[in-house]
C-alpha cells in the first residue's frame, strides 16, 4: 500500500509507465516531425454576426503523421510545452500564417487578420516578444494583421509579466485576444489593463446556451461585461444556426465555429473572402 514521509514506497503502476512511454514516444516522433516540416496549419473563418462576412482566421497547428496519423493538438501542444519545443511549433505556425497574409492585397491586409495562440510558456519568455516582432516585420507583414490569442489561465501564472509582455505586444501593434474566457480565474480588475480588444467565449458555454438558462446568462453577462469595457466579443464552437440568432440578438459581434466553416487547408482561404477586396 501507500505510506506517507520520506520513505514513500509506490505501489507499481503499469498504467504509469504505458503513459510515460507513450510520452516519450510522441516526444521523439514530435522532434522529428518539426526537423521534418511535417507540422502543418489549419485556419477556422472568424464570422461578422452584422454583415456576415469573414474578417479574420484561427491559426491551428496539425500534424499528420506518416506512422501515427493525425495527432491532435490537445495530444501535442502539451507535450512541445513540457519538452522544450514549443517555439518551434510556434515558429512554424507564425511561418505559415504569414505565407497566408503574404498572399493577400493591401486591402485585404486592412481588413482582416490571423489569430495565433500563444501558450503559458512564450507568454512567460523574456524573449518572445522581440523575436515574434522580428518573425513578422521580416516577412514584411505588419503586426496588425496578426493577433494573438492568450487564455486566462496563462495570463494568471504570473501577472506582472504577463501584463508586461501583453503591453509590449500590443505597442507594436499586434491584436490581442483572450482565449477561453470564463473558464479561467482572470481577475476582472486586469481586464482595463490588458489591451485586449476581443474575448472569446469558451465554446463550453456556447454548446448549450439555447437550452441552458445558465449557459445563456454566462454568454450574456460575458457580452455585457465586454461591451462595459469597450472590448468586443467572439463565440466559440458555434454548430447551430439557433446559436448564431441568439449570440446576434445578445449583441456579440464575432461567431467561429463548424456552422461557418471548419479549420481548412491556406489554398482553401481563398473562396472565403470578400470579392470586392481581390483588386
Ligand atoms: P482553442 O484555441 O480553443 O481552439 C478552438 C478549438 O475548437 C480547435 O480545436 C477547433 O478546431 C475547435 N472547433 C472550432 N469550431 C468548433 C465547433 O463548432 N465545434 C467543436 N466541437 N469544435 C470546434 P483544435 O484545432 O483541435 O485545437 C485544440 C486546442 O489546441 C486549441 O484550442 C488550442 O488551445 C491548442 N492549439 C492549437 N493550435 C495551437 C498552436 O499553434 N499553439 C498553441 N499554443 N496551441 C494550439
Ligand atoms: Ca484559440
Ligand atoms: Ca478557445
Ligand atoms: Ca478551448
Amino acid at each position: 500500500g501507500k505510506r506517507s514521509g520520506k520513505n514513500c514506497v509506490r505501489v507499481f503502476d503499469p498504467s504509469i509507465t504505458a503513459d510515460m512511454q507513450e510520452w516519450n514516444h510522441l516526444k521523439n516522433a514530435l522532434k522529428c516531425a518539426i526537423e521534418n516540416n511535417e507540422l502543418s496549419v489549419a485556419f477556422q473563418p472568424q464570422i461578422e454576426l452584422r454583415s456576415g462576412r469573414v474578417v479574420g482566421f484561427e491559426a491551428l497547428a496539425r500534424w499528420l503523421s506518416l506512422d501515427l496519423g493525425h495527432i491532435t493538438p490537445e495530444r501535442f501542444i502539451p507535450i512541445a510545452e513540457a519538452a522544450g519545443m514549443i517555439d518551434q511549433v510556434s515558429q512554424s505556425v507564425v511561418a505559415q500564417s504569414l505565407n497566408l497574409i503574404q498572399q493577400w492585397t493591401e486591402e485585404q491586409r486592412k481588413a482582416l487578420y490571423v489569430a495565433i495562440n500563444i501558450s503559458t510558456h512564450q507568454l512567460h519568455d523574456a524573449t518572445f516578444v522581440s523575436r515574434i516582432k522580428q518573425q513578422v516585420r521580416e516577412a514584411g507583414i505588419p503586426c496588425h494583421c496578426i493577433e494573438l490569442e492568450i487564455t486566462e489561465t496563462s495570463i494568471m501564472q504570473d501577472i506582472d509579466i504577463a501584463l508586461t509582455a501583453l503591453r509590449e505586444l500590443s505597442e507594436a501593434g499586434f491584436r490581442l485576444a483572450i482565449d477561453d474566457f470564463g473558464t479561467g480565474y482572470c481577475n476582472l480588475s486586469y481586464l482595463k489593463q490588458m489591451n485586449v480588444e476581443r474575448l472569446k467565449i469558451d465554446s463550453s458555454f456556447v454548446r448549450d446556451m439555447n437550452a441552458s438558462n445558465s449557459d445563456g446568462k454566462i454568454v450574456q453577462a460575458i457580452i455585457a461585461l465586454s461591451h462595459s469595457l469597450g472590448l468586443e466579443v467572439t463565440a466559440e464552437g458555434v454548430e447551430h444556426p439557433d446559436q448564431v440568432e441568439l449570440l446576434h440578438a445578445m449583441g456579440c459581434e464575432q461567431a467561429q465555429g463548424y456552422y461557418f466553416a471548419k479549420p481548412m487547408p491556406a489554398e482553401h482561404v481563398q473562396i472565403y473572402l470578400d470579392p470586392d477586396m481581390s483588386n
